[in-house]
């Protein structure tokens, strides 16, 4: 039988979400641990942070680096570990990890964030690591003067085709609006770099190579399908959440499967609260600074409840 670990409070996630409610439940004095499979979360992916306030400017891995430090300084206890299956018990919750850990708890706070949208197209899981990418600062070295082609209209792929263009020789961001549906400041970046061409009402029908990725077939709204020779193909079509192993709580989700969340960052089961992109607050503007918000405000009410 797998040891079995008890904690008053289990965070679940070790993003800016789960490690800012750490920082708050160590100094409200609530005993925890952290269950993370990466630790700093998915901004440990971004080429440059700028937008944090009081920070100007600092790399992804950088400033996870430091949230990490900064939940440990205070005590924080972190497993790396992916959760498989939760559910509630008679006292509280029981998880289980991949690794074959069994803890349980009194509360639960939820911050796993999600996950990158695959378009789902022919050849997209095929050349996956031999020309597909989800992660522009991850790989993107590795298209040092190619050409190279971004999916998406919203920050991360205006992101990621501006952080392109300066290893790349030409980044394409292809995208299937009219209108990007980035920030001001990146189209602003855009319009100004040469090496970017927006390819606008425009989809990825398919993906081909041999032996790697050599091209993909788009849909043009307006001039049938065109092949586009590249290198690298970096898709940034938007997140699903990581909520699969929680499936037997019934938590009340909205239509995009987010996780509905009151003032108080508490959930619709009594004892479990989430944090951070995986929910529907803050207007769901899927940012650092409102994750480490709903981390925080979640952290007090767990303190609160776990006082009474
Ligand atoms: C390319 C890119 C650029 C970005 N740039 C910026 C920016 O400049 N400024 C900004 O403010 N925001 C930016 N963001 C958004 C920012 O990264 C997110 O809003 C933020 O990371 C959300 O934090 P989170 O803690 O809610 O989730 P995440 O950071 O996604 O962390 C989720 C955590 O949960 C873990 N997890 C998931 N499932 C499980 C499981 N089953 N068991 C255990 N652990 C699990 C993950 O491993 C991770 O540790 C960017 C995002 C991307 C992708």
């Amino acid at each position: 039988m797998p040891e079995t670990e008890t904690h008053p409070l289990v965070i679940v996630g070790a993003g800016p979400a789960g490690l800012a409610a750490s920082i708050y439940a160590s100094r409200y004095g609530v005993e925890h641990i952290i269950i993370g499979e990466l630790v700093g979360g998915l901004i440990t992916e971004t080429h440059l942070i700028d937008n944090y306030p009081g920070i100007e400017d600092v790399s992804g891995f950088e400033f996870s680096q430091k949230l990490t430090h900064h939940a440990q300084k205070y005590g924080a206890k972190i497993m790396p570990a992916r959760v498989k299956k939760m559910k509630k018990t008679g006292s509280g919750f029981k998880m289980e990890t991949e690794n074959g850990k069994i803890l349980k708890s009194q509360t639960v706070l939820l911050a796993t964030g999600t996950r990158h949208r695959k378009l789902n197209i022919p050849g997209e899981a095929e050349f996956f690591g031999k020309g597909v990418s989800y992660c522009a600062t991850c790989d993107g070295f590795f298209y040092k003067s190619k050409t190279v082609a971004v999916v998406g209209g919203n920050d991360s792929a205006a992101g990621a085709a501006v952080y392109l263009a300066e290893i790349c020789e030409k980044v394409y961001l292809i995208y299937r609006k009219g209108k990007l549906r980035a920030e001001t400041f990146w189209i602003n970046l855009i319009e100004k770099n040469p090496k970017i061409e927006v390819i606008y009402e425009t989809n990825v029908l398919e993906i081909s190579g041999a032996e790697k990725l050599q091209a993909i077939k788009l849909d043009k709204k307006h001039n049938n399908t065109e092949t586009l020779s590249i290198d690298g193909l970096f898709i940034e079509a938007g997140s699903v959440p990581n909520l699969d192993f929680a499936a037997d709580l019934e938590l009340e989700i909205d239509a995009e499967g987010c996780i509905k969340i009151k003032p108080d960052s508490s959930t619709s089961v009594e004892g479990i609260w989430a944090a951070g992109d995986i929910t529907d607050g803050s207007d769901k503007f899927c940012q650092v600074i409102t994750a480490c918000a709903e981390g925080a405000i979640a952290a007090r009410s767990i303190s609160n409840y776990l006082k009474k």
